[in-house]
Order: C-alpha cells, then structure tokens, then sequence
C-alpha cells in the first residue's frame, strides 16, 4: 500500500486511527527519525513492519538536540527520497511536522531533562544535547500513541538503533523512570562493506577521510573479539590503533556499563573480560563527529 504523508498532528491520529481500525485495532510501531534515510533507518522500519501492524515513521530534524547552528542548517533533508525508502521498508503513514507543528509555543519551557546520564560521553560534547532529543522523543511517543480500546488492546512499540547507544539507554530510562506505555525495541547498526556505521552524516566525508573513518569500527572490532574470548581487553591497544590514523581526532574511547554509563575500563585493563559491557568510540573525522559502539559480551 502506497505510504500516506502527513503534516500535522490532528492528521496523525485520524489516520493512524483508521489504518489501525481497519487492522481490527493491532498493534502500532513507531520509528523516529531525522530524515536523510539510509539502509540503517530501513532496518529499523522493516522490524517495525515484522512485529506491528502498522507502522508510523516520523521526519523531523529537531532543533532543540542541536548545539550547533551550523550543523543544524547543513543537516541534509531529502523528503522524498525518504518516503520512497519508508515505503518500501513497510512504513504506512509518515509524520513529518514542521518546526511551529512540534513547538507552537516556541521552545518548551518544561522539557525533560536527562540527568546524569546525560553530561556525560556525547552530552560531555554535545551540551544540551538529550535533554532535546528526549523532549522530542518524548512528544513524538505521545503525539503517536494509539487510541486502544479496552476489548481490542492495543500495542505500542518504538524502534531505535543501537547506533546511537547512549540515546538508546536514555529513550529504555525515560520510559522505564516516567512509566511511558510504550515498549522501546533496539535493532543492531547496520555498516557499509569495510565496517564504517551508516550515518546521515557520512556524506560529509571526503574519499580519504571515508576511508580513514573505518578505523572506528576496526577499534572496536578489536575489543570486540577480545570480550568473545574472555580476555582483557587492553582499551589502549584500541586507542592507539585510532591515533595511527592522522585524519581522525580521536575524542573517547570508552568500556562502560551498559545500564549505567560508568567506565569499565580499569577492571577490564588486564583482567580477562567477563559479564557485559558497552565499548563507545567517538571522533572528528574533518568537517564530522562520528559516534559508534560494539556491545560486548552479549
Ligand atoms: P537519526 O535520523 O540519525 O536521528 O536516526 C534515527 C534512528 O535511526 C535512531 O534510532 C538511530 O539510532 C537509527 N540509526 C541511525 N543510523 C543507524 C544505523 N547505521 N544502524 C541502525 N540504526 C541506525
């Protein structure tokens, strides 16, 4: 079925309404995004048409997640390309609001707020950063949320990739701290062919530093195999295969806990690897920060 566009929010929800009432009201998927799709957002799309009935997918680059105007200007937009991509992925409706749709009073002035987990690693970079992109998703989740009826329940869902580690662990609290009745779904990061993640932002790299940037995910491939074969996992080894690379600005390299963000890399210097652990990696590779991750260990 052709895939419906809409702009507003009383849109939203008379069409998601009917599409779900004319599923016998099934369960609703949600995949928030900022457009400029690539085979990762696809992926996220095509689970969400795996496990729902219908699915909703949402187009809006969010100025309060962005520090830098200049980033937030360039972001690439390509509507519709992207609803060409959201369509074949199984999406029904895409929701893509203007920026007085999503914020008709302005900026908000209660909004959510991150906390510690927040300030640091990306929010360390980036201030301000969740606490936007929380806000937002925290809208999002409630500007979809299915009106279900108590014979026929209703199920929510919203996908996120594990791409974006830390907003992903902030999305799973959010929702678990705040009660949001909505079950939060991770997908694996989807890589081009020599490893690098798939980023709406990689465009902005020329052909050296294209190539270049694949030393992230061969860094974190490394600790990758170490956490397999319970080893320790020797983060320095990782950091200075990064700084061999000249055109990457290597910012962190971190082992933390999955849950909690807290480091892991002194218990995991020389002895062997075991339980859990998140590896996050990100650096400036020229005009771009790129962010990636490996779970390690599960
Ligand atoms: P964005 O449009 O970049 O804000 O991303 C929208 C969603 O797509 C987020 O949940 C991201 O984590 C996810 N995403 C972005 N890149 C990838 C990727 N390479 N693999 C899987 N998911 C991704």
């Amino acid at each position: 079925m052709a895939i419906q566009l809409v702009n507003s929010i009383t849109e939203l929800k008379t069409a998601s309404a009917s599409l779900l009432a004319a599923k016998g009201a099934g369960s609703l998927g949600l995949v928030p995004t900022m457009g400029a799709l690539h085979a990762g957002h696809a992926q996220l799309v095509r689970s969400a048409a795996a496990e729902n009935d219908v699915v909703v997918a949402s187009i809006f680059v969010n100025p309060m997640q962005f520090g830098d105007a200049e980033d937030l200007q360039r972001y690439p937009r390509s509507l519709q390309a992207d609803l060409a991509l959201l369509e074949t992925g199984g999406a029904d409706l895409a929701f893509a609001p203007a920026v007085e749709e999503m914020y008709p009073l302005g900026e908000p002035m209660v909004r959510i707020s991150a906390g510690k987990l927040g300030d640091k690693l990306e929010g360390a970079a980036r201030p301000g950063h969740f606490d936007g992109a929380l806000t937002v998703v925290a809208k999002l989740l409630h500007m979809c949320l299915p009106a279900g009826d108590y014979d026929r329940p209703t199920g929510y869902r919203a996908y996120f990739g594990q791409k974006d580690a830390q907003q992903l662990t902030l999305v799973r609290r959010m929702a678990a701290d705040l009660n949001f009745p909505v079950q939060i779904a991770a997908v694996p990061t989807v890589r081009a062919a020599d490893g690098l993640a798939l980023s709406s932002r990689n465009r902005f790299l020329s052909a050296d530093e294209r190539e270049a940037a694949a030393v992230l995910s061969r860094a974190l491939r490394l600790l990758k195999d170490r956490a397999d074969r319970n080893e320790p996992l020797d983060p320095e080894s990782a950091v200075d295969l990064l700084n061999s690379q000249p055109l990457v600005d290597l910012d962190y390299l971190e082992v933390v806990d999955p849950l909690t963000l807290e480091s892991r890399a002194e218990n995991c210097r020389e002895t062997p690897f075991t339980g859990e652990a998140l590896a996050l990696v990100a650096a400036r590779v020229g005009p771009v920060r790129l962010i990636d991750n490996a779970p390690l260990g599960y």
